[in-house]
Protein backbone atom coordinates (compact mmCIF):
# COMPACT_ATOMS: atom_id res chain seq x y z
CA UNK A 1 0.00 0.00 0.00
CA UNK A 2 1.23 3.53 -0.99
CA UNK A 3 2.24 5.61 2.06
CA UNK A 4 0.95 9.42 2.08
CA UNK A 5 3.45 11.96 3.21
CA UNK A 6 3.48 12.72 6.69
CA UNK A 7 2.33 16.24 7.95
CA UNK A 8 -0.92 16.53 5.20
CA UNK A 9 -3.36 18.93 8.52
CA UNK A 10 -0.31 21.32 9.04
CA UNK A 11 -0.23 22.13 5.47
CA UNK A 12 -4.11 22.16 4.43
CA UNK A 13 -5.24 23.53 7.88
CA UNK A 14 -3.63 27.41 7.15
CA UNK A 15 -5.29 27.08 3.68
CA UNK A 16 -8.25 26.16 4.90
CA UNK A 17 -8.93 28.76 7.03
CA UNK A 18 -7.95 31.11 4.47
CA UNK A 19 -10.34 29.46 1.72
CA UNK A 20 -13.08 27.60 3.63
CA UNK A 21 -16.60 28.45 1.87
CA UNK A 22 -19.75 29.94 3.48
CA UNK A 23 -21.93 26.91 2.72
CA UNK A 24 -25.81 26.43 4.30
CA UNK A 25 -24.36 23.92 6.42
CA UNK A 26 -21.36 25.00 7.41
CA UNK A 27 -22.98 27.94 9.70
CA UNK A 28 -24.50 25.64 11.85
CA UNK A 29 -22.99 22.44 11.89
CA UNK A 30 -25.16 20.70 14.43
CA UNK A 31 -25.25 16.58 13.46
CA UNK A 32 -28.66 16.97 12.28
CA UNK A 33 -27.58 19.73 9.65
CA UNK A 34 -24.09 17.89 8.91
CA UNK A 35 -26.23 14.62 8.29
CA UNK A 36 -28.78 15.88 5.82
CA UNK A 37 -25.99 18.03 4.31
CA UNK A 38 -23.83 15.23 3.64
CA UNK A 39 -26.66 12.44 2.28
CA UNK A 40 -27.30 15.32 -0.32
CA UNK A 41 -24.08 15.67 -1.45
CA UNK A 42 -23.95 12.64 -2.25
CA UNK A 43 -23.20 12.26 -6.43
CA UNK A 44 -24.80 15.81 -5.90
CA UNK A 45 -22.70 18.84 -6.92
CA UNK A 46 -22.57 21.72 -4.20
CA UNK A 47 -24.65 24.60 -6.03
CA UNK A 48 -27.72 22.19 -6.69
CA UNK A 49 -27.76 21.25 -2.94
CA UNK A 50 -27.97 24.56 -1.11
CA UNK A 51 -31.78 25.47 -1.98
CA UNK A 52 -32.43 22.02 -1.41
CA UNK A 53 -30.80 22.24 1.59
CA UNK A 54 -32.82 25.07 3.06
CA UNK A 55 -36.13 24.20 2.34
CA UNK A 56 -35.67 20.39 3.83
CA UNK A 57 -34.45 22.61 7.12
CA UNK A 58 -37.20 24.93 6.46
CA UNK A 59 -39.77 22.20 6.61
CA UNK A 60 -38.41 19.48 8.58
CA UNK A 61 -35.89 21.22 11.11
CA UNK A 62 -35.24 18.53 13.77
CA UNK A 63 -34.44 14.78 13.52
CA UNK A 64 -38.03 14.38 15.40
CA UNK A 65 -39.52 16.69 12.71
CA UNK A 66 -38.40 14.56 10.24
CA UNK A 67 -39.41 10.84 11.89
CA UNK A 68 -42.85 12.31 12.51
CA UNK A 69 -42.91 13.45 8.62
CA UNK A 70 -44.65 10.82 5.79
CA UNK A 71 -43.05 9.62 3.51
CA UNK A 72 -44.12 11.37 0.56
CA UNK A 73 -43.56 14.77 2.15
CA UNK A 74 -39.94 13.46 2.43
CA UNK A 75 -39.92 12.63 -1.52
CA UNK A 76 -41.47 15.79 -2.49
CA UNK A 77 -38.50 17.64 -0.76
CA UNK A 78 -36.26 15.28 -2.22
CA UNK A 79 -38.23 15.54 -5.64
CA UNK A 80 -35.40 16.70 -8.59
CA UNK A 81 -32.23 15.81 -6.65
CA UNK A 82 -32.07 11.94 -7.87
CA UNK A 83 -30.95 9.38 -5.82
CA UNK A 84 -34.51 8.61 -4.07
CA UNK A 85 -32.82 5.58 -1.45
CA UNK A 86 -30.90 8.61 0.36
CA UNK A 87 -34.58 10.10 1.26
CA UNK A 88 -35.94 7.17 2.26
CA UNK A 89 -33.12 5.77 4.35
CA UNK A 90 -32.83 9.30 6.00
CA UNK A 91 -36.62 8.55 7.12
CA UNK A 92 -36.16 5.48 8.30
CA UNK A 93 -32.70 6.46 10.40
CA UNK A 94 -34.81 9.45 12.10
CA UNK A 95 -36.89 6.89 13.19
CA UNK A 96 -34.52 4.58 14.56
CA UNK A 97 -32.34 7.81 15.68
CA UNK A 98 -36.01 8.40 17.84
CA UNK A 99 -36.00 5.12 18.91
CA UNK A 100 -32.68 4.35 20.25
CA UNK A 101 -31.10 7.57 21.18
CA UNK A 102 -33.99 9.95 22.22
CA UNK A 103 -33.62 11.91 19.08
CA UNK A 104 -29.97 12.65 19.45
CA UNK A 105 -27.52 11.67 16.81
CA UNK A 106 -25.29 9.29 18.39
CA UNK A 107 -21.27 11.09 18.65
CA UNK A 108 -19.75 7.58 17.59
CA UNK A 109 -18.98 6.13 13.88
CA UNK A 110 -19.72 2.73 14.57
CA UNK A 111 -23.28 3.85 15.63
CA UNK A 112 -23.72 5.89 13.01
CA UNK A 113 -22.37 3.86 10.90
CA UNK A 114 -25.19 1.06 12.11
CA UNK A 115 -27.87 3.29 10.96
CA UNK A 116 -30.18 3.08 7.55
CA UNK A 117 -28.02 4.46 4.32
CA UNK A 118 -24.60 5.56 6.28
CA UNK A 119 -22.05 4.62 5.29
CA UNK A 120 -18.26 4.67 6.31
CA UNK A 121 -18.17 7.97 4.67
CA UNK A 122 -20.97 9.64 5.81
CA UNK A 123 -20.35 7.89 9.19
CA UNK A 124 -17.32 10.05 9.05
CA UNK A 125 -18.24 13.43 8.08
CA UNK A 126 -20.62 13.44 11.01
CA UNK A 127 -18.57 12.06 13.50
CA UNK A 128 -15.58 14.22 12.99
CA UNK A 129 -17.47 17.55 11.60
CA UNK A 130 -20.44 17.62 13.94
CA UNK A 131 -18.37 15.37 17.12
CA UNK A 132 -14.76 16.32 16.32
CA UNK A 133 -13.68 12.79 16.68
CA UNK A 134 -10.61 11.94 14.19
CA UNK A 135 -12.88 9.68 12.04
CA UNK A 136 -12.32 10.40 8.49
CA UNK A 137 -14.74 10.80 5.38
CA UNK A 138 -13.32 9.18 2.13
CA UNK A 139 -15.27 9.80 -1.13
CA UNK A 140 -13.99 10.00 -4.60
CA UNK A 141 -12.87 13.51 -4.04
CA UNK A 142 -10.17 12.50 -1.24
CA UNK A 143 -9.47 9.06 -3.19
CA UNK A 144 -8.21 11.25 -5.88
CA UNK A 145 -5.80 13.53 -3.80
CA UNK A 146 -4.26 10.30 -1.94
CA UNK A 147 -4.23 8.98 -5.41
CA UNK A 148 -2.20 11.93 -6.66
CA UNK A 149 -0.15 12.48 -3.41
CA UNK A 150 1.37 9.05 -3.42
CA UNK A 151 1.02 8.32 -7.15
CA UNK A 152 -0.93 5.21 -6.39
CA UNK A 153 -0.61 2.48 -9.08
CA UNK A 154 -4.00 0.40 -8.36
CA UNK A 155 -7.43 1.32 -8.80
CA UNK A 156 -9.47 3.92 -6.00
CA UNK A 157 -12.24 1.30 -6.96
CA UNK A 158 -10.53 -1.74 -4.89
CA UNK A 159 -11.65 -1.35 -1.00
CA UNK A 160 -8.00 -2.60 0.28
CA UNK A 161 -7.05 1.18 -1.37
CA UNK A 162 -10.05 3.09 0.07
CA UNK A 163 -9.56 1.10 3.51
CA UNK A 164 -5.91 1.80 3.63
CA UNK A 165 -6.11 5.26 2.96
CA UNK A 166 -8.56 6.07 5.29
CA UNK A 167 -6.37 4.83 8.34
CA UNK A 168 -3.72 5.77 6.98
CA UNK A 169 -5.69 9.59 7.61
CA UNK A 170 -7.18 8.13 11.19
CA UNK A 171 -3.26 8.72 11.89
CA UNK A 172 -2.91 12.30 10.68
CA UNK A 173 -6.23 13.27 12.28
CA UNK A 174 -5.34 16.91 14.38
CA UNK A 175 -6.75 16.80 17.68
CA UNK A 176 -8.31 19.84 17.97
CA UNK A 177 -9.76 20.55 14.50
CA UNK A 178 -10.80 16.83 13.47
CA UNK A 179 -13.68 18.54 11.58
CA UNK A 180 -12.13 20.79 9.44
CA UNK A 181 -9.19 18.78 8.86
CA UNK A 182 -11.98 16.54 7.22
CA UNK A 183 -13.43 19.84 5.61
CA UNK A 184 -10.67 20.69 4.33
CA UNK A 185 -9.80 17.48 2.37
CA UNK A 186 -13.05 17.85 0.86
CA UNK A 187 -12.48 21.55 0.13
CA UNK A 188 -9.29 20.68 -1.58
CA UNK A 189 -10.97 17.63 -4.01
CA UNK A 190 -13.65 20.21 -4.38
CA UNK A 191 -11.80 23.09 -5.52
CA UNK A 192 -8.09 22.50 -6.13
CA UNK A 193 -7.54 19.21 -7.43
CA UNK A 194 -9.97 18.18 -9.56
CA UNK A 195 -10.44 15.46 -12.02
CA UNK A 196 -9.30 16.78 -15.21
CA UNK A 197 -7.02 19.66 -14.86
CA UNK A 198 -6.26 19.81 -10.99
CA UNK A 199 -4.26 23.55 -10.32
CA UNK A 200 -1.61 22.47 -8.28
CA UNK A 201 0.18 26.22 -8.78
CA UNK A 202 -3.00 27.07 -5.88
CA UNK A 203 -2.27 24.04 -4.00
CA UNK A 204 -1.21 23.79 -0.10
CA UNK A 205 -0.10 19.88 -0.88
CA UNK A 206 2.07 20.90 -3.92
CA UNK A 207 5.43 20.17 -2.13
CA UNK A 208 3.83 16.56 -0.58
CA UNK A 209 3.03 15.81 -3.89
CA UNK A 210 4.61 12.89 -5.98
CA UNK A 211 2.45 13.40 -9.15
CA UNK A 212 2.78 16.71 -9.23
CA UNK A 213 6.88 16.21 -8.57
CA UNK A 214 6.49 13.70 -11.82
CA UNK A 215 4.13 15.38 -13.76
CA UNK A 216 1.70 12.69 -13.80
CA UNK A 217 -1.06 14.13 -12.28
CA UNK A 218 -3.88 13.36 -14.28
CA UNK A 219 -3.11 10.06 -14.59
CA UNK A 220 -4.25 9.40 -11.30
CA UNK A 221 -6.35 8.41 -9.82
CA UNK A 222 -6.80 5.07 -11.67
CA UNK A 223 -10.43 4.43 -11.69
CA UNK A 224 -12.20 1.07 -11.89
CA UNK A 225 -13.39 -0.52 -15.25
CA UNK A 226 -17.37 0.90 -15.43
CA UNK A 227 -20.08 -1.02 -16.22
CA UNK A 228 -21.40 -0.08 -19.69
CA UNK A 229 -25.52 0.98 -18.67
CA UNK A 230 -28.35 -1.19 -20.04
CA UNK A 231 -30.61 1.07 -22.54
CA UNK A 232 -34.21 0.42 -22.05
CA UNK A 233 -36.63 1.74 -24.79
CA UNK A 234 -39.82 3.10 -23.01
CA UNK A 235 -43.00 4.68 -23.95
CA UNK A 236 -44.32 7.38 -21.64
CA UNK A 237 -47.94 8.39 -21.52
CA UNK A 238 -49.48 12.27 -20.66
CA UNK A 239 -52.99 11.27 -20.74
CA UNK A 240 -55.50 13.59 -19.80
CA UNK A 241 -59.20 13.79 -18.72
CA UNK A 242 -60.79 16.93 -18.47
CA UNK A 243 -57.93 19.46 -17.33
CA UNK A 244 -56.17 16.53 -15.32
CA UNK A 245 -53.58 14.41 -16.03
CA UNK A 246 -52.84 10.51 -15.16
CA UNK A 247 -50.15 9.74 -12.69
CA UNK A 248 -49.02 6.09 -11.02
CA UNK A 249 -47.14 5.30 -7.89
CA UNK A 250 -44.40 3.15 -8.40
CA UNK A 251 -43.69 -0.23 -5.88
CA UNK A 252 -42.41 0.53 -2.67
CA UNK A 253 -39.56 -1.53 -3.77
CA UNK A 254 -36.93 -1.22 -6.42
CA UNK A 255 -35.95 1.72 -8.63
CA UNK A 256 -37.48 4.90 -7.96
CA UNK A 257 -39.59 3.32 -5.42
CA UNK A 258 -42.70 5.05 -3.83
CA UNK A 259 -42.42 8.36 -6.62
CA UNK A 260 -45.14 9.20 -8.58
CA UNK A 261 -44.61 9.00 -12.24
CA UNK A 262 -46.31 9.11 -15.68
CA UNK A 263 -48.09 5.89 -17.00
CA UNK A 264 -45.14 4.16 -18.77
CA UNK A 265 -44.10 1.31 -20.25
CA UNK A 266 -40.65 -0.66 -22.39
CA UNK A 267 -41.14 -0.74 -25.43
CA UNK A 268 -41.02 2.73 -28.39
CA UNK A 269 -44.99 1.95 -29.24
CA UNK A 270 -45.80 3.59 -32.75
CA UNK A 271 -49.21 6.10 -32.27
CA UNK A 272 -51.43 3.29 -32.92
CA UNK A 273 -50.06 0.81 -30.10
CA UNK A 274 -50.33 3.48 -27.54
CA UNK A 275 -53.80 4.35 -28.41
CA UNK A 276 -54.52 0.60 -27.88
CA UNK A 277 -53.22 0.73 -24.61
CA UNK A 278 -54.60 3.67 -23.28
CA UNK A 279 -58.15 1.78 -24.65
CA UNK A 280 -56.81 -1.00 -22.64
CA UNK A 281 -56.49 0.71 -19.18
CA UNK A 282 -60.21 1.95 -19.70
CA UNK A 283 -59.29 5.58 -20.49
CA UNK A 284 -61.71 5.53 -24.00
CA UNK A 285 -58.70 7.55 -25.72
CA UNK A 286 -59.88 10.48 -28.52
CA UNK A 287 -56.71 10.85 -30.26
CA UNK A 288 -53.08 11.07 -29.36
CA UNK A 289 -50.00 13.40 -30.50
CA UNK A 290 -46.22 12.83 -30.00
CA UNK A 291 -44.22 14.79 -27.13
CA UNK A 292 -40.98 14.29 -27.94
CA UNK A 293 -38.09 11.86 -27.16
CA UNK A 294 -36.04 12.25 -24.13
CA UNK A 295 -32.94 10.22 -22.24
CA UNK A 296 -33.08 10.31 -18.66
CA UNK A 297 -29.73 8.27 -17.18
CA UNK A 298 -28.97 6.33 -13.89
CA UNK A 299 -26.43 4.41 -12.23
CA UNK A 300 -26.29 1.50 -14.60
CA UNK A 301 -29.32 2.38 -16.98
CA UNK A 302 -30.35 4.01 -19.86
CA UNK A 303 -34.20 5.13 -20.38
CA UNK A 304 -35.18 6.71 -24.15
CA UNK A 305 -38.17 7.06 -23.96
CA UNK A 306 -40.64 8.37 -26.77
CA UNK A 307 -43.76 10.36 -25.03
CA UNK A 308 -47.25 10.43 -26.54
CA UNK A 309 -49.98 13.08 -24.90
CA UNK A 310 -53.68 11.62 -25.12
CA UNK A 311 -56.62 13.16 -24.61
CA UNK A 312 -59.01 10.94 -23.03
CA UNK A 313 -63.32 10.66 -22.41
CA UNK A 314 -62.76 8.33 -19.14
CA UNK A 315 -60.62 8.54 -16.16
CA UNK A 316 -60.43 5.19 -14.71
CA UNK A 317 -59.54 4.56 -11.46
CA UNK A 318 -56.45 2.52 -11.73
CA UNK A 319 -54.45 6.13 -12.05
CA UNK A 320 -54.58 9.35 -9.85
CA UNK A 321 -55.89 11.95 -12.14
CA UNK A 322 -54.42 15.42 -10.99
CA UNK A 323 -53.92 19.06 -11.58
CA UNK A 324 -51.02 21.55 -11.54
CA UNK A 325 -51.29 22.52 -7.94
CA UNK A 326 -51.75 19.11 -6.43
CA UNK A 327 -48.62 17.64 -8.69
CA UNK A 328 -46.83 20.83 -7.77
CA UNK A 329 -47.47 20.43 -3.89
CA UNK A 330 -48.44 17.30 -3.31
CA UNK A 331 -46.63 14.46 -5.28
CA UNK A 332 -43.26 13.53 -5.69
CA UNK A 333 -42.43 13.12 -9.85
CA UNK A 334 -38.76 12.07 -10.52
CA UNK A 335 -36.75 13.88 -12.47
CA UNK A 336 -36.76 11.47 -15.51
CA UNK A 337 -40.57 12.68 -16.45
CA UNK A 338 -39.20 16.32 -16.07
CA UNK A 339 -38.98 16.56 -20.22
CA UNK A 340 -42.71 15.38 -20.48
CA UNK A 341 -43.84 17.98 -16.75
CA UNK A 342 -43.71 21.06 -19.15
CA UNK A 343 -46.73 19.65 -20.80
CA UNK A 344 -48.68 19.05 -17.70
S1 LIG B 1 -0.28 19.24 -6.26
FE1 LIG B 1 -1.85 19.04 -7.81
S2 LIG B 1 -2.21 16.84 -8.06
FE2 LIG B 1 -1.07 17.15 -6.15
S3 LIG B 1 -2.67 17.23 -4.58
FE3 LIG B 1 -2.24 19.33 -5.20
S4 LIG B 1 -3.71 19.78 -6.84
FE4 LIG B 1 -3.68 17.56 -6.53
Amino acid sequence: MEKLPDHIAGALLPWYDKHVRDLPWRRDPSPYRVWVSEIMLQQTRIEAVKGYFDRFMAALPTVRDLAAADGETVLKLWEGLGYYSRARNLHKAAKVIMDRYGGELPADEKALRALPGIGDYTAGAVASIAFGLPAPAVDGNVLRICARLTCCPESIGEGRVKDGFREQLRAQYPAQRCGDFTSAIMELGETVCLPGTPDCEACPLQSLCRAYEAGTQTRYPVMPEKRPRKIQQRTVFILEHEGLAALIRRPDKGLLAGMWELPNMEGALTKEEALARAAAWGCEPINAAPCGEAVHIFTHLEWHMTGWRISCAAAPGRFTWTGPAQRAEQYPVPAAFRAYKVLL
